[in-house]
């Protein structure tokens, strides 16, 4: 039987940058999941699944020696943000206003698994092509193939149907937004201006986040929160009759791109909002499988490696006489955690209650908002702060 002190399950993002942080703090680690192949990049050709990152997350990736590994002509940076309401509220935000370059860089989500995939090779971390399945007894773990490994701490960072989590009978809860994630990319006429553009509509929230030109012109990534009503019909539609469908519905918005065309698949994700407890003795949860949000604020996968970035703080400072997997160390984690993750729940599900009313006092005083937070720089600079930190 394999013995580590610590055991990573999951290798999406929040996995794979869990288990290299450790491995670099001096744990000896093994990372648990499935090996995904991952498609050199094409020049000219970007994946759907962009993230915006925040300075938070840049700082942390940095840190990891990982952001110097992403090719750089393939990172956007995002320098200001327009946001319209559904009347006549509009909302302008710039870097500078809080003395920043940059508000957030979009990145494909591939470029990110890339680089982090690299780093955990050129680091030497032990990575079963495999997946957790159960506990076999306290502090022991049980594989898919039948390994049982025995660990001070199993990390869960499985995304949202973690195994970990139901193993160690940690509590959560979910509600389902009644909505669909619709991503693609869009050629627009336009420069973007490294702007990003968000509309509260009838319809759900849209955003065009600025993304590198190609031979084609000017290109956005478009994600749109839209009703599982209209969001299912269009994702059961042929390829090109998706793309008129969305063209059309595009067509309305108001901004300075010109003429928006389709030019990728579209693809969707369902979407919930999220929550469990993220310890229990011998366990922590990072990532997707602590917490889901909306994501209007673009802000999942940034919580997630804020996750990781505590749980390693308080792994660096474990005394030496103390297990990786005691609950009272893992308690920091916990108290870490909890005001964060609790305001973007509140932030972001407050937000979308208040912009999916019909009431029209709500319409009015939401719209009136945005254009009264736009008026005041100090509110601004608030929210530009608040975007960055997580
Ligand atoms: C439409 C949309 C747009 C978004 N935009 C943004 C954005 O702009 N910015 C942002 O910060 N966030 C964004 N998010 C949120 C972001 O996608 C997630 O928070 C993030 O992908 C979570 O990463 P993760 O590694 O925790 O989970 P996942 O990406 O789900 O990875 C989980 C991994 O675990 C593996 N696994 C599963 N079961 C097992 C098992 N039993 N054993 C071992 N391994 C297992 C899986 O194969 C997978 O590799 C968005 C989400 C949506 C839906």
């Amino acid at each position: 039987m394999k013995k580590t002190d610590i055991a990573v399950c999951g290798t999406g993002i929040v996995g794979l940058a869990t288990a290299l942080g450790l491995t670099r703090a001096g744990f000896r680690t093994v990372l648990v999941g499935p090996q995904r192949v991952i498609a050199p990049a094409r020049p000219h050709c970007f994946g759907a699944r962009v993230y915006a990152i925040s300075p938070a997350s840049r700082r942390f990736l940095e840190s990891l020696g990982v952001w110097s590994l992403l090719d750089a002509s393939r990172v956007t940076p995002v320098e200001a943000m327009q946001v319209f309401g559904d009347a006549s509220g509009r909302l302008e935000l710039n870097a500078w206003q809080d003395a920043q370059d940059v508000m957030a860089w979009i990145v494909e989500s591939d470029e990110i698994e890339r680089a982090l995939t690299q780093a955990v090779r050129v680091f030497g971390v032990e990575w079963l092509n495999d997946r957790f399945v159960a506990f076999d007894a306290p502090g022991r773990i049980c594989t898919e193939s039948g390994s049982l490994i025995e660990v001070d701490l199993v990390v869960g960072a499985e995304g949202a149907r973690s195994a970990v989590r139901d193993a160690a009978h940690i509590k959560s809860s979910s509600r389902a937004y009644d909505e669909m994630g619709v991503v693609t990319h869009l050629h627009v006429e336009r420069p973007h201006q490294n702007t990003a553009l968000q509309w509260f509509t009838a319809e759900g929230v849209i955003a065009f986040l600025p993304t590198p030109n190609t031979q084609a012109g000017a290109q956005v990534s478009l994600v749109w929160s839209m009703p599982k009503k209209a969001a299912e019909p269009l994702l059961a539609m042929a390829e090109d009759q998706a793309r008129n469908w969305l063209n059309t519905h595009l067509a309305g918005l108001n901004h300075e791109l010109g003429q928006v065309r389709v030019a990728a698949p579209v693809l969707g994700f369902p979407l919930f909002l999220e929550s469990s407890d993220v310890i229990a003795p011998g366990v922590a949860l990072v990532g997707d499988a602590a917490h889901r949000v909306h994501p209007l604020a673009g802000q999942g996968l940034n919580l997630g490696l804020g996750d990781v970035a505590a749980l390693l703080n308080v792994l660096r400072e474990k005394p030496s006489y103390q297990r990786a997997g005691d609950v009272r160390l893992l308690a920091r984690y916990r108290r870490a955690r909890a005001e964060p993750v609790f305001m973007m729940r509140f932030v972001t599900d407050g937000l979308h209650r208040l912009f999916s009313s019909r009431f029209p006092p709500v319409v009015i005083a939401r719209n009136a908002g945005l254009s009264i937070v736009n008026t005041v720089p100090m509110l601004k600079r608030q929210l530009i702060k608040g975007a960055s930190r997580h």
